[in-house]
């Protein structure tokens, strides 16, 4: 693992310590531009509370990873793109290709996506 979750990228940008184009919060999320973006909508929605890895959740937080879906289903909705579709993907751990250990479901959209993903 990385930093300390409240050391996270995404805590110091939750704190306005880091820049970051935010496009959506709320209560319990913010939505954030990722900055390296993989397809033509690349959002990252981070839950305020700080948890490392999907792995760390525990049955507390159940409501929180809803609402980390639902806010992307309707922001994708509101951008226009949830016809045509849109892929959510939460990476965890080593092998998942997680870098950022402060939980976070990214939304991608905008063209096809492969699968198997890689
Ligand atoms: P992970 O690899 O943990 O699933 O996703 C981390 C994501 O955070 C990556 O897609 C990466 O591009 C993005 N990211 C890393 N550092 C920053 C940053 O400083 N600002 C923003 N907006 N995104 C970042």
């Amino acid at each position: 693992m990385s930093a300390a979750t409240s050391d996270s990228i995404f805590s110091r940008i939750l704190r306005g310590e880091i820049p970051a184009t935010i496009v959506h919060e709320d209560e319990h999320v913010v939505g954030i531009q990722d900055i390296h973006p993989q397809a033509p909508v690349h959002v990252l929605f981070v839950p305020r509370k700080p948890i490392a890895t999907l792995d760390a959740a525990g049955p507390e937080d159940a409501e929180l990873l809803g609402r980390l879906m639902l806010a992307a289903a309707a922001y994708a909705r509101k951008i226009g793109v949830a016809a045509n579709g849109y892929r959510v993907v939460m990476n965890t751990n080593r092998d998942g290709g997680q870098s950022v250990y402060h939980i976070h479901l990214h939304l991608l959209a905008g063209r096809p996506m492969l699968w198997p993903p890689g």
